[in-house]
C-alpha cells in the first residue's frame, strides 16, 4: 500500500523527513488525490463561474459525487470566505459531524477551527471557522439571533430533496433574505433529478447538473412478502457473505432504528461465530443518529483485505452519507417516520413502507464504484403497486408548534401567507397556534407574549420550554432543567444487559421508590450522579449509561446558561415534589390522561385510548390521573415518561384549556362504554 501511496511523490525528499511526518504527508496527499477523482471535480471551474454569475443556484448530483464535501471547499479556495462564512446545512446531525470531520482532514486543519459543525447542544466551531456544517434546525435558530445572516457569504441548503420541516422553512427564509442581500450566494443542492421544483420555487434559478457515474444495479425481489424482514435481511446478508468471495464488495442493510440495528448486530455476531474459520471475517458496522461519535468513523475505515464489512444503517445512508466499497444493498423497504394527527394533535413514530424514490436511492448505493446488486425484501408487485412515488414532505405530517413559535419570534405573523414550497395542512397550522395559545406563548391575536419570547430562547419543543419557563413560578428551575436535559436524551439512560436483567431492573426501581413517577425518577438519577461527583463507577453500579449522562450534563449546562438569558433565577426546591410536578404540568397539561376501569387510560382533551409504557415506574401503579411526555405507537399507543397529577391542577394551571367538567372525578360513577364524551353525564 505504501508504494502506491508514494507514487508520484519525491521519494528522496520523503526519506529525509521523520517517518511520521512523511506518513502524515502521504496520507494528506492521498486525500488530495482522492478529491480529484470525485465526479464534481471536472466541473469545479464551471461551477464557480455559475455561482459567480447567479445569486441562487440549484445543484443536482448523485450521492457521493462530492457536493457536500467539495463545493464549500471550492468556494473557500475561490475566496468567498473572505467576505463571510460558508454555511452548509444537513438534515441529520451525524451527517453534519461526519462531513465536517472529513472536510477538516481534507483541508489539513483541526476540526472546530477553520472547519466546524454545529448541532443542537453541541457547537464545535470557533472564531476561526469559515466552513460551518450544521443541521438545518440550527441554521433556523441562527435566524433568531441574526435575521439577515450577515456573517455568511454563502448558504448551501444541502440534501434539499429530504424536505425536512426545517429545510422547508429555511427555503422561505433564505429566499426572503436573498432579496435584500444581493451579496449572499444561495445554493440549493439535491441528490434527485426532481430539481425543477426547487428551481421554480426560487424564481427559476438555474440548475447545475453534475453528471453522475453510476454502474448498473441488478434488482432482486422476493417471490412472496416476507413475514419477518429483519430475519430475512440477516439471512440475505449471511448468504451473500458465504457465497461471494470476500474483497468483492461490502454489504449495506437499511433498517429502521437503533434498537433494530442492535438486535441485528447481536444476531449476526451470534450466527457468524458458528460459521467456522473457513469463512472470511464479517465486520459489523452500525450507524444511526445516536451512535457515539467515536464509533461513527468506523464505517468509513477501509475494509481489511480478506474481510467483508456489513453496514447496518438507518435511512442516514440513503443519501446523507456515502460509504465507499458497497456492492450489495439489502432493502427491507421500511423507514421510521413521524406521523401526526392534526385533529388530536398527537404525534407518533411509525415504521412505514418507503417510497419508490427512496427504494431507488437505496438501490443506487450499490452501484457507485462498480456494478451492484440490490435485494429488495418485498415483491415486484409491492414495489409497482403499493409504494408511493415520493415521500410526503415532513411539513405535511408533523406537529408545527415549534416552527410556528420560531417564525412568530422572527416577526412572521401571517403564517397562512408564508411562502411555503408545499403548504402544511391549515388544520395543522391552526392546531399549532391553538397549542401555543394554550401554553400562553401567544395571545388572543396570535401575537408572541413575554412567555412565548422566553420559550423561544430554548432549542426545545414548546411544551418543554414552557415547563422551564414555568419553573420560575414554582421556584424549582434547578430541578426542572435537569429533568428537561434528561428527557432530551431519549430512552438511552438505563442499560439492561441480557444476562443481568434482574439486577438492572432492581437498580432502576431504586430511583422509582415512593412511586414518584418517571420525571422525578430521572431527576433522582441525575442528582445522585451529581452527588457522586459524576462518577463513572456509580453509573456502572446502577446500570446507567455514562455516555448518556455526560450528554445530559452538557445539555443541562447549556440550559442553565439560557436561564440566565431569559432572566430566570436558578433556584432549587427539591423537597417540594408537588411544585416540581406542577411545573411539569404547566408545560405538559395538554398531555393529560385519566385511568379507565380496564387499566387503560383515556386522554382528557381529545379522548383516545392509551396505555402506560411497560418501562415506566408507574406501569404497575396505575395512578388515576397522569401527565405524559410523549406517545409512542408500537403494538399499542403507549405513554412514555409518566407522572401522576392532581386533576385540580389542570384547572388551576390551564383554566383557559380545562374546565371543571373535564376533570371531575367520575371514577366512582359507572363509566360508559366507548366514547366517554357521548355519555349521559
Ligand atoms: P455528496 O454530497 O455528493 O453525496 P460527499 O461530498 O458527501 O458527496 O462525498 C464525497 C466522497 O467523500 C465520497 O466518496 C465519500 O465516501 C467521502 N466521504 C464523505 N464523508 C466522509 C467521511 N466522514 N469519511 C470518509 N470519507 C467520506
Ligand atoms: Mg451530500
Amino acid at each position: 500500500i505504501k508504494a502506491t501511496v508514494m507514487d508520484g511523490v519525491n521519494v528522496e525528499q520523503e526519506l529525509t523527513e521523520a517517518p511520521e511526518v512523511s506518513a502524515a504527508k502521504t496520507a494528506f496527499e492521498k486525500l488530495q488525490n482522492d478529491r480529484k477523482t470525485l465526479p464534481v471535480y471536472p466541473y469545479r471551474d464551471e461551477l464557480l463561474q455559475a455561482v459567480n454569475d447567479h445569486q441562487v443556484l440549484v445543484i443536482v448530483g448523485e450521492t457521493g459525487s462530492g457536493k457536500t464535501t467539495q463545493i464549500p471547499q471550492y468556494l473557500h479556495e475561490a475566496g468567498y470566505t473572505a467576505r463571510g462564512k460558508i454555511g452548509c446545512t444537513q438534515p441529520r446531525r451525524v451527517a453534519a459531524m461526519s462531513v465536517a470531520a472529513r472536510v477538516s482532514q481534507e483541508m489539513g486543519v483541526k476540526l472546530g477551527h477553520e472547519v466546524g459543525y454545529s448541532i443542537r447542544f453541541e457547537d464545535c466551531t470557533s472564531e476561526k471557522t469559515v466552513l460551518k456544517y450544521m443541521t438545518d434546525g440550527m441554521l433556523l435558530r441562527e435566524f433568531l439571533g441574526e435575521p439577515d445572516l450577515a456573517s455568511y457569504s454563502v448558504v448551501m441548503v444541502d440534501e434539499a430533496h429530504e424536505r425536512t420541516l426545517s429545510t422547508d422553512i429555511l427555503f422561505g427564509l433564505v429566499k426572503d433574505i436573498a432579496r435584500f442581500r444581493p451579496d449572499l450566494k444561495l445554493l440549493i443542492s439535491s441528490a434527485t433529478l426532481d430539481a425543477e421544483k426547487f428551481s421554480d420555487y426560487f424564481d427559476s434559478a438555474p440548475i447545475f447538473k453534475i453528471p453522475g457515474r453510476r454502474f448498473p444495479v441488478e434488482i432482486h425481489y422476493t417471490k412472496a412478502p416476507e413475514a419477518d424482514y429483519l430475519d430475512a435481511a440477516i439471512v440475505t446478508a449471511l448468504q451473500i457473505h458465504v457465497t461471494q468471495p470476500p474483497g468483492d464488495g461490502d454489504i449495506l442493510v437499511f433498517l429502521t432504528g437503533q434498537e433494530e440495528i442492535e438486535t441485528a448486530e447481536e444476531i449476526l455476531k451470534h450466527r457468524t461465530r458458528g460459521l467456522g474459520t473457513k469463512i472470511a471475517e464479517l465486520i459489523i458496522c452500525p450507524i444511526y443518529a445516536n451512535l457515539p461519535t467515536e464509533l461513527q468513523a468506523k464505517i468509513f475505515e477501509p475494509t481489511p483485505e480478506g474481510a467483508r464489512k456489513v453496514v447496518l444503517a438507518t435511512n442516514i445512508a440513503e443519501t446523507s452519507l456515502t460509504i465507499d466499497g458497497i456492492k450489495y444493498v439489502i432493502d427491507p423497504g421500511f423507514v421510521k417516520m413521524k406521523s401526526y394527527n392534526p385533529r388530536t394533535g398527537m404525534e407518533s413514530l411509525l415504521v412505514t413502507p418507503i417510497s419508490k424514490a427512496s427504494a431507488n436511492q437505496r438501490a443506487g448505493r450499490s452501484g457507485r464504484t462498480g456494478p451492484g446488486k440490490c435485494f429488495r425484501l418485498y415483491t415486484a408487485y409491492n414495489y409497482y403497486n403499493d409504494l408511493d412515488d415520493n415521500t410526503i414532505p415532513e411539513i405535511q405530517r408533523t406537529n408545527l408548534a415549534n416552527v410556528v413559535l420560531s417564525l412568530k419570534s422572527l416577526g412572521i405573523n401571517d403564517l397562512l401567507n408564508f411562502d411555503f414550497m408545499d403548504p402544511p395542512p391549515s388544520e395543522a397550522l391552526l392546531k399549532a397556534l391553538e397549542l401555543l395559545y394554550a401554553l400562553s406563548a401567544l395571545n388572543k391575536h396570535g401575537e408572541l407574549t413575554k412567555v412565548g419570547r422566553r420559550m423561544a430562547e430554548f432549542p426545545l419543543d414548546p411544551m418543554l420550554s414552557k415547563m422551564i419557563v414555568a419553573s420560575d413560578k414554582y421556584k424549582c428551575s434547578d430541578e426542572i432543567i435537569s429533568i428537561a436535559a434528561m428527557l432530551s436524551i431519549g430512552n438511552s439512560i438505563f442499560y439492561r444487559p441480557k444476562d443481568k436483567q434482574v439486577h438492572a431492573d432492581n437498580a432502576r426501581l431504586n430511583f422509582h421508590m415512593g412511586n414518584v413517577g418517571d420525571h422525578i425518577a430521572l431527576l433522582k438519577v441525575y442528582s445522585s450522579w451529581k452527588e457522586t461527583n459524576f462518577s463513572t463507577q456509580w453509573c456502572y453500579e446502577n446500570y446507567i449509561q455514562v455516555r448518556s449522562m455526560k450528554r445530559a450534563r452538557d445539555i443541562r449546562d447549556q440550559l442553565e446558561g439560557l436561564l440566565e438569558r431569559v432572566e430566570i433565577e436558578l433556584i432549587s426546591n427539591s423537597n417540594d415534589l408537588d411544585a416540581i410536578k406542577k411545573a411539569i404540568t404547566s408545560g405538559f397539561f395538554p398531555n393529560s390522561a385519566k385511568l379507565q376501569k380496564n387499566g387503560s387510560y383515556r386522554t382528557v382533551k381529545h379522548p383516545q385510548t392509551v396505555h402506560i409504557h411497560p418501562s415506566s415506574g408507574l406501569a404497575q401503579v396505575l395512578p388515576r390521573w397522569v401527565v405524559y411526555h410523549e406517545l409512542v405507537l408500537t403494538t399499542k399507543e403507549y405513554m412514555r415518561q409518566v407522572t401522576e397529577l392532581k386533576p385540580e391542577w389542570l384547572v388551576e394551571i390551564a383554566p383557559h384549556y380545562y374546565q371543571l367538567k373535564d376533570v371531575e372525578d367520575t371514577a366512582s360513577k359507572k363509566m360508559p362504554r366507548g366514547e366517554g364524551r357521548a355519555s349521559k353525564d
